[in-house]
Formats: structure tokens, sequence, C-alpha cells
């Protein structure tokens, strides 16, 4: 580097930091201002009302991981808020069934509920793309489009239709692509696969020449084991072995292409959302935000410490699925999306925007994460 360039360097930089100094202290003037004007608006902020919410999930009770995490949604709220806001979590099947989740929020019948975006997708096909889709984006790079890539706006645009303000709260990870009792070695073993597998991943499946079956998780282990279906799918290690796969199933298949990265949601109702003081709608905020990491994280270290177990303890042999199968999923599950976004407006343009910035942001990951990855 030359004298000149070393020191225009030099000068930019003083630049930077110079600009930096006042764009934080903008930002903290923004901050106070903020404060003030949120104070004059949330007159209520003391005035000591106390709200009782319930929430409904989509989760049996207690359900390991998402089920708990409920569970802790409701307890910190209750927390932060000293308790002016409560909220009794109900199970799936407790208060509503667990696929009512949606309706019992947007009626105001619940005032939260908790589950995936994709259970939705009959009401509106659109909401796939705000949990996961096959081949999509993993659990990082969807936070990144819902945080900070256009995501959110959409979401809640989509949403509020229904009544409903929606909040990122939590990630499965990556999920395992499922339990088998035959081999999968190339697309001809699909023709006539009977497998349980919810989703665009089942209409994938049904493009493969498969059947997709939609059994309960209770039946599951049983209809498996009966030979009722051939395979199944559920999440990932620590769930599967808590069902108890890897007793009855020959092979364990992975990586689950149908499930990327699933994003959980809470919902809550728009008018019960917009009735609470802004402290308090932070509060609602700020206990989705702190589940999504805990959630992911905990997904992360019990997957690891139940896939151990799995193999300790059980003969299901571990698998991958071979590349040209996993090629020819990847253009049946294309054709999947084409026809979804075919469908529905609102489908066409949330895609538009799903789709420009998964690209991008596999452009980084190939040059970054990927190349990490194939080193460890
Ligand atoms: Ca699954």
């Amino acid at each position: 580097m030359g004298e000149k360039s070393s020191k225009n360097s030099k000068i930019s930089r003083k630049r930077f930091i110079k600009n930096g100094a006042l764009a934080l202290g903008a930002t903290a003037l923004v901050g106070c201002q903020s404060t003030a004007k949120n104070e004059t608006e949330g007159i209520n902020i003391n005035s000591g009302k106390k709200y009782q919410w319930k929430m409904v999930t989509t989760w049996p009770p207690k359900f390991p991981v998402v089920g708990e995490g409920c569970q802790l949604i409701a307890d910190w709220i209750s927390e932060m808020s000293g308790g002016q806001l409560t909220v009794k979590v109900y199970g799936g099947g407790e208060l509503a069934p667990a696929l009512e989740t949606f309706e019992a929020v947007s009626s105001g019948a619940a005032e939260m509920g908790n589950g995936a975006s994709y259970y939705w997708a009959g009401k509106a096909p659109s909401a796939s793309f705000f949990s996961s889709v096959p081949f999509g984006m993993n659990a990082q790079q969807m936070h990144a489009w819902i945080l900070h890539g256009g995501g959110y706006p959409l979401w809640r645009e989509l949403y509020a239709r229904f009544n409903l303000v929606p909040f990122l709260s939590g990630n499965t990870g990556v999920q395992m692509g499922g339990w088998f009792n035959k081999e999968i070695n190339t697309m001809e073993d699909f023709k006539g696969l009977k497998m349980r597998m919810p989703g665009l991943g089942g209409k994938v499946l049904v493009k493969a020449g498969g059947t997709a079956v939609l059994s309960p998780g209770s039946e599951l282990y049983t209809n498996l084991e009966r030979g009722v279906i051939d395979a199944t799918e559920w999440i990932g290690p620590y769930h599967d072995y808590l069902m108890g796969f890897h007793q009855i199933a020959k092979f364990y298949y992975s990586p689950g292409w149908h499930e990327p990265g699933t994003v959980l949601e809470t919902i809550v109702n728009k008018r019960a959302y917009e009735d609470l003081p802004k402290h308090l709608q932070a509060i609602v905020a700020s206990a989705c935000e702190r589940l999504t990491m805990w959630c992911l994280s905990d997904f992360e270290a019990r997957n690891n410490e139940y896939l151990n177990k799995i193999k300790e303890e059980s003969d299901v042999e571990m698998r991958s699925f071979p590349k040209e199968v996993m090629d020819e999923l990847r253009i049946l599950s294309q054709e999947v999306i084409d026809e979804l976004v075919a469908s529905d407006p609102f489908a066409k343009k949330v895609y538009q925007s799903f789709s420009t910035f998964s690209k991008g942001v596999k452009s980084w990951a190939g040059q970054s994460e990927k190349l990490f990855h194939n080193l460890v």
C-alpha cells in the first residue's frame, strides 16, 4: 500500500469512527425520545390493570422442548411483567383441538397460541414459507430472512388478515430424513412406499410415486411396527428416541431434506395485543425472542446426546440418502413449490422474497459455513 492510499485509508477510518460515534449518539438519543413517547402513549402503564391470557398449543401437554418452551414463555412473561400479564398454557386438545390453535387465537377464544405456520397452509397457502419448505433454508438462514431479509413484514401482513400477530419463537434445526424398513437406493424405491410425511414434503413423496400417510403421532409406533407404513419422519434424534422408533426400524436416514430448519411460531390475537400497554407488548415480543434461542439450542444439544444413545442402544443402521435421490427430490420439490406459487397470489409475493434471499444467503454460506463444515 502506497503512502497516499495509506493516508486516505487512515482518514476514512477516522471518518468512519467519527461517524460511527455520531450514529451511536443518535441511536441513544432516539432511544430516549422513543422511551418518552412510549411513556405518554402507554397511559395505562402504571394503572396496575392485570391481564390473564390463555395460550393454546399444537403440542401434547408438556411435550419435550416445544411444549416445555410454551410454559417458559408463560413463566418469563409473568416474571418480566411482575405478574401484570399472566399466561395459562393448554396442551393440544385441552382447550382447543391441536390443529385448531390458529382459529382459537384468531377468534379470540385464546389470546395466544404456539405451533408452526405450515399447519395452516390449508387456510393460507403461503404460510408454509414461514416454517419450512423442502430444500429451503436452515435455521440461521430462516431467522436471517424473517428478521433482516423482509420475511417479518410479509408474515405480519398475511396473519393480519386473520386478526393475528406472528412471532418467531423457536426452530427445530435441521430434522432427520426418517425411519425406514426398506433401503432407499434409487428413486424406484419410493414407488409404493407408504410413509408418514406431512406438508409439502408429503406432496413431493406423492410425486415420487409414494403414498403420504398422515397418522397422528400417537399411532406412528404401532403403524410402523405392524407394517401399516414402511417409513416415518418425525423430528430429530431426541424426539425420535422418545418415540422408540430405533426399536422397530432398520434404517435411520439423514438429512431431513423436507424440513431443513423448521421455524416455530407464537401467534397473538391482534386485538388482545393492541389492548396491551406498550411495555407488556415489548415483554411478549421479548419472551418470544428469548425462546427462539433457547429452543434451537436445546434441540442442538439434545439431538447430539440422543443420536449417541440411538447408536449405542440399537442396531439401527445410519444412512444418508444417495446424491442422485436428493437431486431428483429437489427437482420434484421445485415442482411442488411452483404449483403452490401459481395457486395463490400472496404465495407468489412471499416466494419472491424467500427465493431471492435464499439464493443470496446460500451463496454466502458456500463461502463460509459450507467450507468450514467440510473441514470438521
Ligand atoms: Ca418433521
